[in-house]
Protein backbone atom coordinates (compact mmCIF):
# COMPACT_ATOMS: atom_id res chain seq x y z
CA UNK A 1 0.00 0.00 0.00
CA UNK A 2 1.19 3.51 -0.45
CA UNK A 3 0.45 7.13 0.69
CA UNK A 4 -2.33 8.09 -1.88
CA UNK A 5 -4.27 4.67 -1.06
CA UNK A 6 -4.38 5.26 2.89
CA UNK A 7 -5.32 8.89 2.87
CA UNK A 8 -8.69 7.87 2.59
CA UNK A 9 -9.02 5.24 4.80
CA UNK A 10 -9.26 4.97 8.67
CA UNK A 11 -5.91 6.64 10.33
CA UNK A 12 -3.72 3.68 12.18
CA UNK A 13 -3.53 5.15 15.11
CA UNK A 14 -7.72 4.50 15.55
CA UNK A 15 -8.88 8.25 15.83
CA UNK A 16 -11.78 7.65 13.94
CA UNK A 17 -11.07 9.96 11.45
CA UNK A 18 -9.34 9.48 7.68
CA UNK A 19 -5.53 9.26 7.71
CA UNK A 20 -5.60 12.51 5.33
CA UNK A 21 -7.68 14.56 8.08
CA UNK A 22 -5.57 12.91 10.89
CA UNK A 23 -1.79 12.26 11.55
CA UNK A 24 -1.01 12.30 7.97
CA UNK A 25 -0.58 16.45 7.91
CA UNK A 26 1.46 15.65 10.64
CA UNK A 27 4.03 13.07 8.54
CA UNK A 28 3.80 16.22 5.65
CA UNK A 29 5.13 18.73 8.09
CA UNK A 30 2.00 20.23 7.50
CA UNK A 31 0.83 20.83 11.11
CA UNK A 32 2.92 19.96 14.36
CA UNK A 33 1.04 17.76 17.23
CA UNK A 34 -0.13 19.86 19.78
CA UNK A 35 0.33 17.99 22.57
CA UNK A 36 1.92 14.84 23.36
CA UNK A 37 -1.06 12.45 22.95
CA UNK A 38 -1.12 13.54 19.34
CA UNK A 39 2.76 13.12 18.91
CA UNK A 40 2.11 9.59 20.15
CA UNK A 41 -0.69 8.51 18.10
CA UNK A 42 1.46 9.74 15.04
CA UNK A 43 4.09 8.09 15.87
CA UNK A 44 2.37 5.03 16.37
CA UNK A 45 0.83 5.69 12.66
CA UNK A 46 4.67 6.42 11.54
CA UNK A 47 5.43 2.48 12.71
CA UNK A 48 2.20 1.55 10.52
CA UNK A 49 3.15 2.96 7.28
CA UNK A 50 5.87 2.89 7.89
CA UNK A 51 7.75 5.99 8.16
CA UNK A 52 11.45 5.79 9.67
CA UNK A 53 12.59 9.31 8.99
CA UNK A 54 9.36 10.86 10.97
CA UNK A 55 9.96 8.58 13.54
CA UNK A 56 13.96 10.16 14.00
CA UNK A 57 12.76 13.11 13.55
CA UNK A 58 10.12 13.36 16.42
CA UNK A 59 12.64 11.11 19.17
CA UNK A 60 14.25 14.16 21.13
CA UNK A 61 17.56 15.51 19.54
CA UNK A 62 19.45 14.53 22.82
CA UNK A 63 18.39 10.75 22.41
CA UNK A 64 18.25 10.51 18.71
CA UNK A 65 21.72 8.32 18.61
CA UNK A 66 20.41 5.71 19.95
CA UNK A 67 18.09 4.97 17.45
CA UNK A 68 18.51 4.09 13.67
CA UNK A 69 16.07 5.30 10.91
CA UNK A 70 16.74 2.19 8.99
CA UNK A 71 16.02 -0.03 12.39
CA UNK A 72 12.58 1.88 13.14
CA UNK A 73 11.39 1.43 9.08
CA UNK A 74 12.04 -2.23 9.66
CA UNK A 75 10.73 -2.67 13.25
CA UNK A 76 7.37 -0.62 11.35
CA UNK A 77 7.64 -3.04 8.51
CA UNK A 78 8.11 -6.49 9.54
CA UNK A 79 5.53 -6.02 12.21
CA UNK A 80 1.41 -5.19 11.46
CA UNK A 81 0.29 -2.73 13.16
CA UNK A 82 -3.67 -3.15 13.97
CA UNK A 83 -4.76 -1.09 17.07
CA UNK A 84 -3.76 1.62 19.35
CA UNK A 85 -5.38 2.36 22.52
CA UNK A 86 -4.62 5.23 24.95
CA UNK A 87 -4.74 3.79 28.84
CA UNK A 88 -3.57 7.57 30.06
CA UNK A 89 -2.33 10.57 30.06
CA UNK A 90 -0.37 11.73 33.22
CA UNK A 91 0.03 15.65 32.68
CA UNK A 92 1.39 16.82 29.76
CA UNK A 93 4.09 14.75 28.46
CA UNK A 94 3.09 10.74 29.73
CA UNK A 95 0.86 8.52 27.62
CA UNK A 96 0.12 4.86 28.58
CA UNK A 97 -0.48 3.37 25.38
CA UNK A 98 -1.13 -0.58 24.25
CA UNK A 99 0.29 -1.12 20.70
CA UNK A 100 -1.51 -4.61 19.10
CA UNK A 101 0.40 -5.69 16.37
CA UNK A 102 1.52 -8.85 14.73
CA UNK A 103 4.98 -10.19 14.16
CA UNK A 104 6.69 -11.40 11.93
CA UNK A 105 5.33 -14.84 12.25
CA UNK A 106 1.76 -13.84 12.78
CA UNK A 107 1.44 -13.93 16.61
CA UNK A 108 -0.55 -11.25 17.92
CA UNK A 109 1.26 -8.74 20.61
CA UNK A 110 0.68 -6.03 22.87
CA UNK A 111 3.36 -3.87 23.31
CA UNK A 112 2.59 -1.83 26.66
CA UNK A 113 4.63 1.76 27.23
CA UNK A 114 4.17 4.89 29.03
CA UNK A 115 6.17 7.12 27.02
CA UNK A 116 7.40 10.67 28.13
CA UNK A 117 7.94 13.25 25.86
CA UNK A 118 9.15 17.14 25.85
CA UNK A 119 8.66 20.26 24.23
CA UNK A 120 11.33 22.32 22.96
CA UNK A 121 10.48 25.25 21.49
CA UNK A 122 6.60 24.43 20.47
CA UNK A 123 7.55 21.07 19.14
CA UNK A 124 7.00 17.73 20.58
CA UNK A 125 9.46 15.13 20.93
CA UNK A 126 9.68 11.56 21.84
CA UNK A 127 12.06 10.99 24.98
CA UNK A 128 12.01 7.57 26.53
CA UNK A 129 9.48 5.07 27.31
CA UNK A 130 9.21 2.04 30.40
CA UNK A 131 7.72 -0.97 29.18
CA UNK A 132 6.09 -3.62 30.73
CA UNK A 133 4.08 -6.88 29.42
ZN1 LIG B 1 -4.07 9.41 13.23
Amino acid sequence: MDHIDIEKTACPCCSGRNYGECCKPFHLKEKFPQTAEELMRSRFSAFAIPNGEYLIETTSPAKRKLYGKEDLQEWGKINQWTKLQIVKTYGKNMVEFNAFYNDADGHSQIHHEISLFEKLINRWYYVAGKFSK
